[in-house]
């Protein structure tokens, strides 16, 4: 792979398996600009309290180095599950290097060669990319026009296709949709297999109580799939989870490389946890500047898609690359991605979203060849 991005020759010319020949690695862009607002993190930066006692908590996992790490994970599986509630405990748990590994683990276990996966679309790019690595079969279905999961409809694509695994992302990514939690529990009556509901932003909804955790009693095949990167503000330590029947979590270990969780991951997972409330205190803010954020953008003349996320998507644009890339030469990193027309925006600092959106009034101020209607 180039710095570009094309597929080199000496590339194309390595054994590698049919199915992934060609292909591109995952890759927003990664820039150094003064405004980066495209890969949803949380813009707050840890505490010097939490930095404090993150340091401690690696300094003692240091000096336990030579050994190998908890390959069960019980002290960091109990804490998340005291955190998520629902009367959940340390076998409903399982942690993983980001929830993208947990996406990888439910695939190997449950997708694979001669099963398929169903999502509804457009939605988190990195479902159907992890089930192209493991050999499963995708199966795209459809959002209505308002991004929203039609419980009917979703149903009948079920029923269709039987697919082995169904993820719902809910709040949706790129769109910012939540899915009811009727429309969830038709999904999960009607699913033959699995179904692994991405709730990696459930903290920033508008209805805390629309959670699938309430389901889990309900449906043994349920997975909720959680994630410290992003409402937690710990994207570099790369700790996502997963709640599910304990006999579901069990399965998840048969593909899990042993010790995939490092001493120092789990150290640092703990420590966070401890700082619970502190690092959630930013998530009100993050709404608060989320809803401004829609009403500006609609009192610009734009059209803005409601949220239930730290981002809006936003739109619609004749030439969304051009508006993006004019964006970035004015030191705003924004996210080329979801429906045709449309761009996504995390929700930043006061300040930073304060830049994104003089910047975006500048650039489309009567400026109707811009705009779609
Ligand atoms: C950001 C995101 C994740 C998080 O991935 P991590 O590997 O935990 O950082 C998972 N699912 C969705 C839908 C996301 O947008």
């Amino acid at each position: 792979m180039t710095a570009r991005g094309e597929v080199s020759n000496a590339r194309a010319t390595l054994p590698i398996r049919a199915d992934l020949a060609g292909r591109r690695p995952y890759g927003a862009p990664q820039l150094q600009v003064p405004v980066r607002l495209n890969t949803n993190e949380n813009p707050y930066p840890p505490s010097t309290a939490l930095i404090d006692d993150i340091t401690h908590a690696v300094a003692a996992a240091a000096a336990g180095l030579n050994r190998y790490p908890d390959r069960d994970v019980v002290a960091l599986r109990a804490a998340l599950a005291g955190y998520l509630g629902h009367g959940l405990t340390s076998a409903h748990v399982w942690v993983a290097n980001g929830s993208n590994e947990i996406i990888q683990q439910l695939l190997e276990a449950f997708g694979g060669p001669g099963r398929s996966a169903l999502g509804f679309e457009p939605s988190y790019s990195m479902h159907p990319m992890i089930a192209q690595t493991t050999a499963t079969r995708w199966i795209p279905a459809e959002r209505t026009d308002d991004f929203r999961v039609d419980g009917a409809g979703a149903v009948a694509a079920i029923r269709r296709h039987e697919p082995d695994v169904v993820f719902l992302t809910s709040p949706n990514n790129p769109t910012g949709t939540a899915t009811p939690l009727e429309v969830i529990d038709a999904v999960c009556a009607a699913a033959p297999g699995i179904v692994a509901v991405d709730e990696a932003y459930a903290e920033f909804a508008r209805d805390q109580a629309a959670t699938a955790l309430a389901l889990l009693p309900a449906y043994p095949r349920l997975v909720v799939i959680r994630t410290m990167s992003k409402a937690f503000a710990l994207a570099g330590a790369r700790i996502g989870y997963v709640a599910a029947d304990p006999a579901l979590v069990e399965a998840l270990q048969l593909v899990r490389l042993p010790y995939h969780l490092s001493a120092v991951t789990q150290a640092v997972g703990l420590a966070a946890l401890r700082h619970t409330s502190e690092l959630l205190s930013s998530v009100a803010a993050i709404r608060a500047e989320r809803d401004r954020l829609i009403t500006d953008l609609r009192s610009i003349g734009l059209q803005a898609a409601d949220s239930d996320t730290n981002f809006v998507l936003f739109g619609r644009f004749a030439d969304r690359h051009a508006v993006w890339q004019a964006l970035l030469n004015r030191g705003v990193l924004i996210r080329e991605t979801g429906p045709p027309h449309w761009l996504r925006v995390t929700v930043g600092t006061e300040a930073e979203t304060a830049t994104f959106l003089s910047e975006i009034t500048a650039l489309t101020a009567g400026r109707a060849d811009v705009m779609l209607p």
